[in-house]
């Protein structure tokens, strides 16, 4: 395979690993285990010495075409491939701590990714600091002699503000901390952690890598050395993997993912500029819109501001309510990144576990919604959105 094989080209061809019949589309190897030719052959397999898969937990060649295929997408040495996003959130962090580390996150997180850093992870005697992730001065603050992780995702969940994942790349480099960042809604397509100095970078391959709703999935991945030293026993011992059969799909997925993220992303933009120009609307969080809070780092980090629109409607959860229960294309759903547009009202479903204080924190007002833009036609979208704004105004 090239080396200087564009993204698209590489989504299409990376990893491929024909059989002895020369199939053109990868090959599902719906296996838990492999036979040996001899006992000999089983021993050497098992002492390293001889390359091979031993049991699909550790490894499936359909799930390696996957993992490899990412690899270069996102220019990383390697990486494991999860059942689920959260399979990997939760095996990059708990794989690299022990009672008596210190963790130090953004606070703006996926609300399970916020479980497993507030509760799980000081259960386990680790203990755990949330900042403000556009604060700079405030993640300098909270790093300790032992802290040994920064975690976070940029753009959040549901807000959209980012975090200058070069600068805290700088800190937890100086500090000899391990960067983690959550990169779904940026997609690899629009935003590099790695490049930018991040050392880990984690997906949920359920959202824009499937994109079409089908399965669940995740990914981590990393230097060889990283994966090797700190993930590998990790992984193969606790059983996080991915199912071949998901891995064949994720990795269909990725033949398509660069024309669906700019489909969706060229429409997000003329949906953003639609609703912050129309009534009823207080704000727009849209990376891509000049009026970001925080437009420059965007230009700087990401190459586009993704499919993903948050919006307040004036009028708070009553507004909020109306504007959804009208919309007649757009669905109600709280996943994203799919081929279908579908919107979310955060404060009473995927933020509906947090204080009013810490949803007060992070900006997620009763009049917010999250609208993931899918892969219909925008003129279509367009006029629903208008429709259902037109019946919200009612009120
Ligand atoms: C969806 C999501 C996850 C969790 O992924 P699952 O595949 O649902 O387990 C983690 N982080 C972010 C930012 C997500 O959007």
């Amino acid at each position: 395979m090239s080396k200087n094989w564009k993204p698209a080209t590489r989504l299409v061809h990376s990893g491929v690993q024909r059989s002895e019949f020369g199939e053109t589309s990868e090959a599902m190897y719906l296996t838990q285990g492999f036979v040996y030719d001899s006992a000999e052959a089983a021993e050497a397999r098992f002492a390293g010495d001889e390359p091979g898969y031993i049991y699909s937990r550790y490894a499936n060649p359909t799930v390696t075409m996957f993992e490899q295929r990412m690899c270069a997408l996102e220019g990383a040495e390697a990486a494991l491939a999860t059942s689920s996003g959260m399979g990997a959130v939760t095996a990059a962090l708990m794989c690299q701590v022990k009672a008596g580390d210190h963790v130090v996150a953004a606070r703006a997180l996926f609300g399970s990714c916020r479980y497993v850093v507030e509760k799980l992870m000081p259960q386990l005697g680790v203990e755990s600091t949330l900042v403000d992730g556009t604060d700079l001065a405030a993640w300098k603050a909270a790093i300790r002699p032992n802290t040994r992780v920064l975690f976070l995702e940029s753009p959040t969940n549901p807000t959209l503000e980012l975090v200058d994942i070069a600068a805290v790349a700088n800190l937890a480099s100086e500090t000899g901390a391990t960067l983690v960042v959550d990169n779904v809604f940026a997609t690899p397509i629009y935003q590099q952690p790695l490049e930018l100095g991040a050392h880990v970078v984690v997906y949920s391959a359920t959202k824009h890598i499937d994109g079409q709703g089908r399965c669940l999935g995740g990914i981590v991945l990393s230097s060889q050395e990283w994966i090797k030293e700190k993930m590998f026993d990790f992984f193969r011992h606790t059983g996080p993997s991915l199912s071949p059969f998901n891995a064949w799909v994720l990795l269909k997925g990725l033949e398509t993912l660069p024309l669906r993220v700019a489909q969706q992303t060229t429409s997000a933009v003329r949906i953003a500029d639609h609703l912050a120009s129309g009534k009823l609307v207080n704000r727009v969080l849209y990376p891509g819109r000049e009026d970001h809070p925080q437009a420059e780092l965007a230009r700087r980090q990401m190459k586009a501001g993704s499919t993903l629109i948050a919006f307040e409607l004036s009028g708070g959860k009553e507004r909020a309510f109306a504007f959804e229960n009208a919309l007649q294309l757009i669905r109600i759903s709280n996943n994203l990144g799919d081929s279908k547009s579908l919107i979310t009202h955060p404060a009473t479903t995927t933020h509906k576990n947090l204080s009013d204080e810490d949803r007060d924190a992070l900006g997620i007002s009763a009049g917010m919604v999250r609208l993931s833009i899918g892969l219909e036609d925008v003129e279509d979208l367009l006029a629903d959105v208008d429709q259902a704004l037109e019946i919200a105004s009612r009120l």
